[in-house]
This record gives C-alpha cells, structure tokens and sequence, in this order.
C-alpha cells in the first residue's frame, strides 16, 4: 500500500515556519509523502497565523480554500489557539490545535490518514537535519518558545505561553547537523533572544563534551565557532548584550542585530509596556558600534499607536535621525483580538497613522541611502541566495542583509555562481536600500 500523500500549508513567521519543519519532519519520518497540491492529498494540514487580524483573515482563507480543494482538513499554528473562531466560519475542520502542538497534528493525521510502514527504504532518504523549507543554504534555528513580556499590543505570550528555553546542548547539536547538510547561514529566532536561559536559570549543557552555559553569550559564543554566518534575531537592549559585541565578525557571528524598538517616546513604550523601555538606547547604540563600527541595525517601529501625540512622534523621527538605524520596518498600529492595548483611548486616526507612516520611511530611506553610499568602493563578503543566469546577475546578501526583509547586493557578472557560495565582492554602487557589486578581478587583472 502506498503512503498517504498529506498537503501542507505554512502560514505566518519564520517561528511558524520552524514548527513547520518539525511536524513535516516527523511525518517523513513515519512514511508520509508530502504533497504539493491538495487534490490527490489524503488530508491537508494548515499552519496558521493569528498575529494580526489581516494575518487571520488569510489564514482562515486558506483553510477554506484547503477544504474547497481536498475537504479533509486538520488547522494548527496561532490561530489554531481559538478553536472555537475557526470551527464558527468552517465547522467541517476535522482537529484544531495551537502553536507548538506536534503531537495534536501527528494525532489528528494518523486518526484520519492512518499509515503503518512496514519497513520502507524510503525513510532513509529523510535527512538526518530535518525537511527544510528555506533554500538549503540558510536555516531558522529556534532557541525557545514563548514569552515573559506583557507588550500591550501583543497576544503572543497568552498564545505562547511564558518563555522555555530548550537545552543548549540541544540547539548547538540541531545547529551542528543544519552545516552538515550545507547550511551557510543560522538565523537565530525566539521572541525574546536576549533573554535566553533565564528561565532555566543559566543551567550549563554539554556539546561535544564541553560545558557550554545556557545564557545569551554562552550561546552566541558557541555558534561563532561552527564556521557559518550566525544572525542575532530579536534582541533587546540590555547591557548584557555587549558581551557579544566583541565576538562578532564576517566569518561567524554577524555584525547584525534586529532589535524591536517599536518606539522612542517614553510615553508611547509604557503604554504599549515595552521590555528595555527604560534603558538608554543612544548611548547604547553609540558604545555598540564603538565596539564594533561595522555593526548594522534592524528593527522595526510602530507608528498611530493609541494617544501617539506629534510631540511623540517627533521624539520617534529625532530617535532615527540620531540611531542612523540600517534597516527599519514600519507598521501602522492596528488592534489585534484580545490585546490589552484595545482598552486604550485615544485612538489615532486612519489618514494620521498613513501620514506618518509615510514621514517615517521618507526619512529612514534617505538614512539608509546615506549609510549604503559609505560602502562604495569597500569589499564585502556576501553569501549568494539567487541567481538570474539571463541578466548574468546573481542576487546575493551582505553580513547586513537578513534573508526576507532587508535588501539585498545585485552581483554584475555573477550569473555562473551558485546559491550558497560565500565570497567576497567590490561594492560598485548603491540606491536606497540595495547594493551593486562586481566580482573580483582575476588574479593579474585589475578591474576598472
Ligand atoms: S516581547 Fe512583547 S511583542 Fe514580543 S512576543 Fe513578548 S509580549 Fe509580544
């Protein structure tokens, strides 16, 4: 008999999509086929997002366009933490679980897609790192689950549960067997990186028969060692972030860190509760770069946040100009379901949010574009992602640039490298977010 062919559908964040892996993982593992469309699917599984409402609504689109297609449907991930709000628009779902619920999924697939292998060759052809879904040359590595803040604007800890971080021997061994199958590249994910082992007080693992400590350095220390680019995800600035800056390098753990400031008025961050509100954040982005001048900065703001008066929003527009941030992301503040913040008053008005909303990125462009003009003329090392062999361009990232959301280095001539290669380029120019890069000259050759 062959195997049950099981449609998947993965919605949401690159956590969403780390719990993707892990449940397609194991269902290779007991024998399942992974199907591309619905159609000739024994059942689809939907991983759902319900950070946002818009993110809702595509989720639950999904879900009936998954029933329209197949009819046999089992719903997981975020959204999945309601059962009730996905069972009231499509009540034929066959199971519903939340965020991180493994063994919910794999219960549901083997009640409705039951499948006993006997002894299948095919197992063996399941990579021991797991089934990818980024290209194969980068990789999510997720260090913990959950989250002890209480952001006003945020219902992931009551979707997530307080913060559990896994054993450090643990992400250090799934680490090892991600650059053993090719990775180049880790993109370390949590909700809240910088607090790591907190909650497990520190307790000391073992890798490869060292003792390594479950604390943020600790960490951050191990990873530089394992000879791929390491990128620091969602950091808070606490003092005990410095320990890191010394260790970062092009080689190993990135000059990168992507810290949700989401504000700069200290009124707007006790409302929305922000962790490190209270910290000097100037001064501390001036001591960080001291330490380490090639040090690029994301991080992503909201603006129209409820009672965000023009005072509070110069604040936020005098905060960039002085951060002279790398990459920034901005969203105009919408409620989300059962968040504290909906109790606030003094909403913002829809066309005050836009125009701000549209201040912000006119300035942060003209900063990025003024950062991004410094690097021309300099050699960088990059990390190739895509390649366009007709344009003989290849589309590749610097130690700046994560995967997804930052901008990328077009490399002029580059149409026969190969995804994956890391190599060092001549920056040729730049506009407001990207870069343009020229192979180096052949040894012998100068180029002009
Ligand atoms: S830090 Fe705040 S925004 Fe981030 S997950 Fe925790 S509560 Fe939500």
């Amino acid at each position: 008999m062959s195997a049950p062919r099981i449609g998947f559908v993965s919605l949401g964040c690159p956590k969403a999509l780390v719990d993707s892996e892990r449940i397609l993982t194991q269902l290779r593992l007991e024998g399942y086929e992974i199907s591309p469309t619905y159609d000739d699917a024994a059942l689809v599984v939907v991983n759902t997002c319900g950070f946002i409402d818009s993110a809702k609504a595509e989720s639950l689109e999904a879900i009936g366009e998954a029933l329209a297609d197949n009819g046999r449907v089992v719903v997981t991930g975020c959204l999945g933490a309601n059962a009730a709000d996905i069972r009231a628009v499509h009540p034929s779902v066959l199971a519903v679980s939340g965020p991180q619920q493994y063994e919910a999924v794999l219960e549901a697939v083997h009640a409705h897609a039951p499948h006993t292998p006997v002894h299948d060759p095919r197992l063996d052809l399941v990579p021991p790192q797991g089934v990818k879904l980024t290209p194969r040359h980068y990789a999510y590595l997720k260090i913990s689950e959950g989250c002890n803040h209480h952001c006003s604007f945020c219902i992931i800890p009551s979707m997530r549960g307080r913060l559990a971080s896994r054993p450090v021997g643990d992400v250090l061994e799934e680490a090892e067997r991600l650059v053993a199958a090719g990775v180049q590249e880790l993109l370390v994910i949590s909700q809240d990186t910088s607090a790591y082992g907190s909650d497990i007080a520190y307790r000391t693992g073992f890798w490869g028969g060292r003792p390594v400590k479950a604390s943020f350095a600790g960490l951050a220390e191990a990873l530089a060692r394992l000879g791929v680019w390491v990128r620091l995800h969602y950091v808070y600035p606490y003092p005990h972030v410095d320990a890191v800056l010394p260790l970062m390098s092009e080689q190993g753990l990135l000059p990168y860190l992507d810290i949700p400031f989401q504000h700069a008025s200290p009124a707007v961050l006790k409302r929305m509760r922000r962790p490190a509100a209270a910290e000097r954040t100037l001064e501390r982005i001036a001591h960080w770069r001291a330490l380490q001048p090639d040090l690029a900065i994301r991080s992503t703001f909201i603006v129209g946040f409820p009672g965000e008066t023009e005072d509070d929003f110069e604040t936020l527009l005098a905060f960039l100009a002085a951060a002279e941030l790398d990459r920034v992301g901005c969203f105009e503040y919408s409620p989300v379901e059962g968040a504290a913040a909906n109790a606030l008053s003094d909403a913002v008005p829809e066309p005050l949010k836009h125009e701000r909303w549209e201040r912000l990125m006119a300035l942060q462009a003209d900063i990025s574009r003024a950062r991004l003009a410094r690097k021309v003329g300099r050699h960088l090392d990059v990390l190739v992602d895509e390649i366009d062999a007709a344009a003989d361009v290849a589309v590749a990232r610097s130690s700046a640039d994560a995967p997804e959301i930052d901008g990328v280095v077009h490399i002029v001539g580059g149409g026969a490298l190969t995804p994956g290669m890391r190599l060092s380029v001549e920056i040729t120019g730049s506009d407001d977010y990207d870069l343009e890069a020229r192979l180096p000259a052949p040894a012998g050759e100068s180029a002009s």
